[in-house]
């Protein structure tokens, strides 16, 4: 049995208002049960066990924003396992054709409301794609980042992240983090990539080349390096700025 959960975006309006109204309106005039949440990235900061109740031997199918931010997001209450019954649509590039396969209940919707004043605003990590090599956990001032008992790099204090600063997804190897309310791809967990480093390997290969410029020119041309360093500095500008704000606050 598939339970519809559509997600608002309450306090990131990532998803218009009018995608939204335009699938509850279709929900509704098909009669179909689905569950409307505020703001998903808030209730799984907050309700937690609420929403994992509303998944468990379920097939969920989620509406929203990014299916890559939704799925990761969701991963926190699936045991960062998320079985490949769970789907995950984009508001905005779907229809209710998604539906027609699946058995769905005939029914009035629930809500899952989010009245917190607290914008959940906080990184969310792929660990299909981290290697915890715990970068973004020395980079990031607030304590936003921690070691779990099994050394696999966690978000334990996602109210410490600061309100749209994506700084430490700029600064992650391995591409593996996600800020879903953000407004830029591929940080929102859209398509695209941020440029990848390879340290170790292009090192070697620096090691072993007769022509050190050539290398360096397709290098620039192929693989984003110049891209990567830009990233980087603006990691820090947006670290410093953060940094700036929470010493004004406390003077
Ligand atoms: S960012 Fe995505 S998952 Fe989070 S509240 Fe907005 S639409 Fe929902
Ligand atoms: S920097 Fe990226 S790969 Fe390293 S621990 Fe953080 S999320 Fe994982």
């Amino acid at each position: 049995m598939s339970e519809i959960i559509l997600c608002a975006c309450k306090k990131g309006h990532k998803i218009s208002e009018k995608s939204v109204s335009d699938w509850k309106e279709k929900l509704d005039a098909a009669q179909l049960s689905y569950t409307f949440v505020e703001d998903l990235c808030g209730s799984i900061a907050k309700n937690e066990v609420q929403l994992g109740d509303l998944v468990k031997g379920k097939e969920p199918v989620f509406i929203g924003c990014q299916p890559k931010a939704m799925k990761n997001l969701v991963a926190k209450i699936s045991s960062n396992d998320v079985p490949n019954t769970f789907q995950f649509y984009n508001a905005a590039e779907s229809s209710p054709e998604i539906l027609d396969d699946k058995e769905i209940q005939k029914g009035a919707p629930k809500t899952i409301k989010y009245e917190h004043d607290w914008k959940p605003w906080y990184p969310v990590l792929d660990y299909d794609l981290c290697t915890s090599c715990q970068k973004c956990m020395n980079f990031c001032l607030f304590g936003v980042y921690a070691l779990d008992d099994d050394g696999m790099v966690v978000v334990e204090n996602p109210a410490n992240c600061k309100d749209l600063c994506p700084a430490c997804a700029r600064t992650c190897p391995s591409n593996a983090i996600v800020f879903p309310k953000h407004h830029e791809s591929p940080i929102d967990g859209g398509k695209g990539e941020l440029p990848i480093f390879d340290g170790g390997n292009f090192l070697n290969q620096i090691q072993q080349s007769q022509d050190v410029y050539k290398l360096l020119a397709n290098r620039r041309k192929t693989s984003g390096i110049a891209l990567m360093k830009d990233q980087l500095s603006l990691a820090d500008k947006e670290r410093e700025a953060c940094k700036n704000k929470e010493n004004n606050k406390k003077d």
